[in-house]
C-alpha cells in the first residue's frame, strides 16, 4: 500500500456550480458530478475531503430544497450555499469561491445546467497539477448555439478586444483557480463583477482547455437579451475608460473644425456672402459646441480615475519572495 501512496494527491477540489431557477437540471447535474468525483477520488487525482458546492442565487422554485436534501444524502460531497437574495451569476460564483477557497487547493466553477463538458475537468486537475494557477475552459465549436447567441457573443468578444480589455477569447466561466488564484481575486473589491476581465489580471500561471459546448440539458436559459445585455455593458464600463475617451476625442475634433468654420465664416463676411447674424451663429453654434464636448471629455478623464480609485483594485498580487532575512546578533555587539 505504502507506494501507492506517493501517486495519490492529498490536493483537494470544490467544484462551484451557481443555481438559478435549475431544479429541473440539478438531480442529473448532481449525479453525473458524483460519478465524475468518485472516479476523481479512487483515479488519487483529488482527496477524498474534495466536494460539489452548490450556490443557491435567490431562486423561487425548489432549487435550495433539492440542494439540501443531496447535503443531507452525502455530507463528505456535496456542500451548499444559499444566497439572501438573487444577486446574479456573477455574485453567487464569488460567494461560492470565497467560501470555497477556505477549504480547497483548487476551485473549479462551473454552470448548473450541463453546457460545460464535465469531462473537462480532467484536463483542468492535469494543468493544476503540472503547476498552472489559472485552466481557463475554452468552447472549441458554438455549433450548439443558435446563430444570434453565437453571432452577439463572439461580436462582444471582438469588441471587448478592440475597447483593450484582455479576456480569453469564447472562454465562459468555466474554469479552474488555485487556491492562491482565488485569494488574489479576493483582493479584488469591485462592486460591479466581471469575473472574465478580473482573472487574467490576477496574473500567475495559466493555460487552456477546450470543449464542446452542449446544449442545455433542461429548463431554459437564466440569461435572456436585457441580461446578457447589462452584463456586455457592464464588462466594458468596469474595464474600459475608452468610451469617455472617445468623447474626449470628438470633442477636440470637433474644436478644430469650429476653428475653421469661424474662419470661413469671417471670410464670407469679408468678402459680402454673407447675411447678416450668419457669422455670430455659426460661430458660436460650433465654437461652444466643440467647447462643451472637450469640457465634458476632460470631466470625463477625471471621473475616469476616480472610478478606477474607488474600485481600491489590489495593485500587485506577489507570486514569489526570496528572501533569506539577514541573521541577528552574529558575533555583532
Ligand atoms: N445563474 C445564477 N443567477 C442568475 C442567472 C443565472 O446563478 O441570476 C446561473 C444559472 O443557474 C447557471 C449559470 O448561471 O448555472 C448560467 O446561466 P444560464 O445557463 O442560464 O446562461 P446561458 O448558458 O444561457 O448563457
Ligand atoms: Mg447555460
Amino acid at each position: 500500500m505504502k507506494g501507492d501512496e506517493g501517486m495519490r494527491s492529498n490536493h483537494t477540489l470544490y467544484v462551484v456550480i451557481p443555481c438559478y431557477k435549475e431544479e429541473e437540471v440539478l438531480p442529473e447535474t448532481a449525479r453525473r458530478m458524483r460519478e465524475k468525483m468518485r472516479a476523481l477520488m479512487d483515479a488519487g487525482r483529488i482527496s477524498p475531503a474534495s466536494r460539489v458546492m452548490f450556490v443557491n442565487d435567490g431562486s423561487k422554485d425548489r432549487t435550495w430544497e433539492i440542494i439540501a436534501e443531496l447535503h443531507r444524502q452525502a455530507p463528505d460531497l456535496f456542500s451548499g450555499v444559499n444566497l439572501s437574495r438573487n444577486r446574479g451569476h456573477q455574485n453567487a460564483l464569488l460567494a461560492g469561491l470565497m467560501t470555497a477557497v477556505n477549504d480547497a487547493d483548487m476551485i473549479i466553477s462551473m454552470d448548473a445546467d450541463l453546457q460545460d463538458d464535465i469531462n473537462a475537468m480532467d484536463g483542468m486537475i492535469d494543468a493544476y497539477h503540472n503547476g498552472y494557477d489559472v485552466v481557463y475552459g475554452v468552447r472549441s465549436s458554438r455549433t450548439t448555439d443558435t446563430f444570434f447567441k453565437r453571432f452577439t457573443a463572439e461580436g462582444f468578444y471582438k469588441l471587448m478586444k478592440a475597447l483593450g480589455v484582455d479576456i480569453v477569447f469564447n472562454h465562459a466561466d468555466y474554469r479552474l483557480m488555485s487556491k492562491r488564484a482565488v485569494e488574489g481575486l479576493a483582493e479584488f473589491r469591485e462592486v460591479n463583477l466581471f469575473l472574465r476581465g478580473i482573472v487574467p489580471q490576477i496574473g500567475y500561471r495559466w493555460t487552456t482547455v477546450e470543449y464542446a459546448r452542449a446544449e442545455r440539458f433542461a429548463g431554459e436559459s437564466k440569461y435572456p437579451l436585457k441580461k446578457m445585455l447589462a452584463f456586455a455593458f457592464d464588462g466594458i464600463t468596469s474595464f474600459s475608460v475608452k468610451p469617455m475617451r472617445l468623447i474626449l476625442n470628438v470633442g477636440a475634433v470637433v474644436f478644430i473644425v469650429s476653428l475653421f468654420m469661424l474662419l470661413y465664416a469671417f471670410i464670407s463676411k469679408l468678402t459680402g456672402h454673407a447675411n447678416a447674424g450668419w457669422t455670430s451663429l455659426m460661430g458660436s453654434i460650433w465654437l461652444i459646441g466643440g467647447i462643451q464636448l472637450l469640457a465634458l471629455g476632460v470631466v470625463g478623464e477625471y471621473i475616469g480615475k476616480i472610478y478606477a480609485e474607488t474600485k481600491q483594485r489590489p495593485r500587485f498580487i506577489i507570486e514569489e519572495v526570496l528572501n533569506k532575512p539577514g541573521e541577528k546578533d552574529a558575533g555583532n555587539p
